[in-house]
């Protein structure tokens, strides 16, 4: 009997190894084809030149909504009418607020319609930190292999290099199969409310139909995960959701001569280091688990086999992921405190103080179930839990075997040959996510190659994109373009 056992156990141990071999060597890295490349002839000093051009108009948007700068959109406008002839020819444009909307009639204009999207503000200059540019933040300096300036990566490459596109194409007398619009927001960086919303809602009023949105997001990088030398193609196919909660105390003010035991300061203080000790629980969402799957086959040996086995191996993997800022905001609703506010006199003990954290949810998670969450967490009755405000629900999530997510997978294929493409979550907001009630199929893709040293720059400091990145950028969307269908 004791022999059957330990026989029965060895067959068991042995079928489960041959399990966990079997399921990691399913995976065997196929990519999807190529798209083939542009047959177009594309001017590389001119685009260059206008491309740096364009990091010249002071298209700021300011945290006050209500300043824009208006003369300098007005010019910005000017200068794409001037660059881009046919398309303003031959495109229908209108303007929103200062974004801008374009229609180029495809053969079929029954057939639901694709969007192209970008966004021409870009975030001020840290006041102080202008020295410390190697060339003037809005000259748009081309120099030592790279264009330079604010905007450079977020977002006027978008804009630019989709204009580029549809000029060369217009040039040869190219028509899309269906409708294709542009769409150009001008506040992204401030929530959109005037410029993506609005074109949104005027789509939507208009009963157009659209197959997919393309926005910005993810770029061509390496070092995003770690053990992994390939560069990765980063493609959003969901982005997460932002809200800000406040956590605040009443109590008895007085005299700090006469302190009492606990104050309504002390008492908010330990909720916070309660709410950063206690994030949310991480769960392998279905973005998670197809970002894993793709990048698995450029893992050594031992990490695919825990990510081919999620099945045994779930905890392990999400102990090992959580292990950086990154890996950890991808697995949880995360609670970040941004504002403490308290105290106005150093001998008065202030009575109310407050305290607000910034929430980015997962796709799947409510405002309804973080508030829940944070009550439990924070049993105490003075503390009083409200949310402050909702920027944004965690966007649906779209099939990386869609149609749209396949053609832009080829065409990353055809013009990033060394880089491998994997869906994954945008952890920031777009613009993309006011076009949600329009489409189910929104990617989230810059389609540049950027080191992490030159990734850090968007928002910051010398921000700049490659020479060559630029010209890779316009001949990604020729490439998308042809090969509609
Ligand atoms: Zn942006």
């Amino acid at each position: 009997m004791r022999r059957w056992i330990t026989w029965s156990a060895a067959g068991a141990a042995v079928l489960l190894v041959g399990v966990v071999l079997y399921r990691t060597l399913q995976f065997s890295g196929a990519e999807p084809p190529p798209a083939a490349l542009p047959s177009v002839a594309l001017d590389s000093v001119a685009i260059l030149n206008r491309f740096a051009e364009s990091l010249r108009y002071r298209t700021i948007s300011h945290q006050d909504t209500t300043r824009v700068e208006a003369e300098e959109f007005q010019r910005f406008h000017a200068f794409l009418q001037s660059a881009f002839p046919r398309v303003h020819q031959q495109l229908e444009l209108q303007r929103v607020g200062y974004s801008l909307l374009y229609r180029w009639r495809g053969r079929d204009s029954t057939k639901p319609a694709a969007l192209l999207m970008g966004h021409m503000d870009v975030v001020p200059v840290e006041p102080g930190t202008e020295s410390q540019w190697r060339y003037p933040p809005f000259s748009g300096t081309i120099a030592d292999g790279y264009v330079w300036g604010r905007g450079a990566i977020d977002d006027k490459i978008s804009v630019m290099s989709v204009l580029e596109a549809v000029e060369a194409l217009l040039a040869q007398g190219f028509q899309p199969p269906y409708d294709l619009y542009l769409a150009f927001g001008h506040d992204e960086e401030v929530g959109g409310q005037r410029g993506a919303a609005q074109i949104a809602r005027l789509l939507q009023q208009r009963g157009v139909r659209l197959r997919w949105v393309l926005d910005e997001g993810g770029a061509v990088t390496t070092g995003m995960f770690p053990g992994v030398e390939r560069p990765l193609a980063m493609v959003g196919i969901a982005e997460k959701g932002y809200m800000m909660v406040e956590l605040s105390v009443e109590g008895s003010g007085g005299h700090s001569s006469v302190p009492p035991r606990e104050t309504p300061l002390g008492i908010l203080a330990r909720a916070i280091v309660t709410v950063e000790r206690s994030p949310m629980p991480a769960r392998l969402t279905s973005v998670a688990q197809h970002m894993l799957e793709a990048i698995a086959p450029e893992m050594s040996f031992w990490q695919r086999l825990v990510v081919a086995n999620r099945w045994l191996f779930a905890n392990l993997l999400l102990r090992q992921l959580q292990q950086t800022p990154r890996g950890n905001a991808l697995l949880r609703t995360t609670f970040a405190p941004t504002i403490f506010q308290a105290g106005i006199k150093e001998n008065v003990i202030p009575a109310r103080v407050h305290a607000l954290v910034n929430v980015r949810l997962l796709p799947g998670d409510t405002p309804e179930q973080v508030l829940e969450y944070l009550r439990q967490i924070l049993p105490d009755r003075r503390i009083q839990i409200r949310q402050h405000s909702l920027l944004s629900l965690p966007s649906p999530v779209t099939d990386p075997s869609s149609p749209a997510f396949q053609a832009v997978a080829r065409s990353i294929r055809a013009v990033f040959p060394e880089a491998r493409v994997v869906p994954y979550l945008v952890l920031g907001a777009t613009d993309s996510r006011h076009y949600t009630g329009l489409t189910s199929t929104i990617l989230r893709f810059t389609p540049v190659r950027l080191t992490p040293e030159e990734y850090a720059t968007f928002h910051g400091t010398n921000e700049r994109i490659p020479v060559r990145e630029v010209l890779r950028a316009v001949r990604f969307f020729v490439t998308l373009l042809q090969q509609l269908d």
